[in-house]
């Protein structure tokens, strides 16, 4: 039996199971999709808030000026993408100079470092494409760009190295509450018993909650859309820059990526149906005439994909984290939209800590800091690549052309802990897949390779969940006929 069972594998469960590795403790992550990073984590603008939008006081604030202080170090220990470029929040002719300067404000009570206001010459110099009606803005140096999924990960092996166990595709279904532990019940007949659970369960943590609680939460989702723009376009602009934000969100982003592309987005739409990530040509449009009307000629027919977030918006409008009053044992992280994945760091430490403390657990000796992430052929210099090679032949047969991936990378993924299991797991890992042609031309030889080092039929493999096999299980002669 788990001392400690998580409910969920986005960036939050996995920070604070990594944290939570420190102690003397059995811990285990349960999650219901197929791999780490498969909710929220995954679709969102990749930025580390500087922290100026959060009231001053609010749980939200707090984790995100705490997470994004953490940044560094845990990039450097874990060999997380992550860049420090800084963010503007333009002001443009007719809007309300008096918002941006209460986003200062803000930001002085959180405790945000560097922040200060700019003036149009300097604002144009730094970013020439800015649209001529930019007037101003607020420049915060410590905002930064990062892979979520890599991060996601990073924290996932770390914790998987220092003993946490991680059980995929079981959705947890029912919590009950008895003689001071949790029966957890989920998909089939799986059952655990845990001295304390953590609900880290992104959009459904508020049903993870209310299974243990009298106190009931309620979450509304709110999609946001976003294109994904080729490394031709990455250089467009130079920081993070922000609209105004309004009451639904942070307004909408355009932003490098740390892999080098352009990414514009988010609008927000609020939703009922909490797996609704698709796109809409409406909504697409709010996003593509908002940077039309930001940037002077953005060059969006460098568009190669499209995707969908869903901010997990709680009615009382801050994170809930803690232990659940009526329920002892039992500690939530309701409600972890943005800025959750500036603030996960800290959430790791906040909620790990609470939990050791809970269950009396001391800090281990033993407890491994680092992580080495998959090595980059693409990145290296023309020596390191030959010495590569030389050592392992995989890493010279090149797979995804377009973002120059490696049979070697590709195999790395699958054989990490906890490891590729999918083609969007291979994806998300080592970006075979994520370049210009969207995985067109390598998506056979990724199958083939998942098929060899999973030892399960081709016909098997999977893009993502259970219900997305690459080939059809279908008769096709049985098809023809019927249709003749
Ligand atoms: C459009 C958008 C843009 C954003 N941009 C930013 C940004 O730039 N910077 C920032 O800091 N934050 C941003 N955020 C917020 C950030 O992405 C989230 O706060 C963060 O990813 C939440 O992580 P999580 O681990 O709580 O949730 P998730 O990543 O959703 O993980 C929850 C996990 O729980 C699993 N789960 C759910 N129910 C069950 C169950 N019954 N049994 C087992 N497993 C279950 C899910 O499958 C999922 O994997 C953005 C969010 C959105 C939507």
């Amino acid at each position: 039996m788990p001392d400690v069972v998580i409910i969920g594998a986005g960036v939050v469960g996995c920070a604070i199971a990594r944290e939570l590795s420190k102690y003397s403790l059995d811990i285990c992550v349960i999650e219901k999709s197929e791999d780490v990073c498969c909710g929220t984590s995954k679709a969102n603008s990749a930025l580390i808030h500087a922290g100026y939008d959060a009231a001053p006081g609010s749980l939200k604030a707090r984790f995100n000026i705490e997470g994004n202080k953490m940044m560094d170090r845990l990039a450097a220990d874990l060999d997380i993408h992550f860049k420090r470029i800084g963010s503007y929040v333009v002001l443009f002719e007719g809007d309300d100079r008096s918002k941006l300067e209460e986003l200062y404000e803000r930001g002085i009570k959180n405790g945000v470092e560097g922040l200060r206001m700019i003036e149009k010459e300097e604002l144009h110099e730094k970013e020439p494409n800015i649209a001529e009606d930019a007037i101003a803005a607020l420049y915060a140096p410590s905002a930064g760009i990062v892979c979520p999924f890599g991060m996601t990960s990073a924290f996932a092996e770390n914790a998987c190295t220092n003993g946490v166990k991680f059980i995929f595709d079981t959705k947890v279904t029912d919590i009950v509450n008895k003689d001071g532990s949790y029966e957890i019940s989920g998909d089939g007949a799986f059952k655990t018993t845990a001295k304390a659970v953590i609900n880290a369960a992104g959009v459904y943590s508020d049903k993870i909650h209310n299974m243990v609680s009298s106190r009931k939460y309620n979450i509304r989702t709110r999609r946001g859309c976003y294109y994904l723009l080729d490394k031709s376009a990455g250089n467009f602009v130079n920081h993070i820059i922000f609209t105004l934000p309004n009451a639904m969100g942070k307004g909408i982003v355009t932003s490098p990526t740390v892999h080098g592309n352009l990414i514009v987005g988010p609008d927000a739409l609020e939703t009922d149906d909490r797996e609704s990530t698709c796109t809409t040509a409406e909504e697409l449009d709010k996003v593509r005439m908002c940077v039309n009307r930001n940037l002077k000629n953005p060059p969006l027919k460098a568009v190669i994909t499209s995707f969908a977030g869903l901010r997990a918006h709680e009615e009382n409008g801050d994170f809930i984290i803690g232990e659940c009053e009526d329920a002892p044992g039992f500690f939530d992280c309701v409600g972890i939209e943005s800025p959750g994945l500036s603030a996960a760091p800290a959430i790791g430490v906040y909620v790990a800590e609470l939990v050791a403390g809970k269950l009396g657990a001391g800090k281990k000796e033993n407890f491994i800091s680092t992580r080495k992430g998959i090595p980059e052929v693409s990145k290296l210099s023309f020596e390191e690549r030959n010495a590569l090679i030389a050592r392992n032949p995989a890493y010279g047969n090149i797979i995804c052309r377009c973002e120059t991936i490696s049979e070697g990378e590709i195999i790395d993924a699958i054989r990490r802990r906890p490891g590729a299991t999918t083609l969007d797991g291979v994806k998300r890992r080592v970006r075979a897949g994520m370049g210009r042609c969207q995985a067109g031309f390598c998506t056979p030889r990724t199958m083939e390779i998942l098929a060899r080092e999973l030892d399960i039929p081709l016909k098997s493999v999977r893009k993502s969940g259970p219900d997305s096999l690459m080939i059809p299980n279908i008769d096709l002669n049985e098809k023809f006929r019927q249709s003749e």
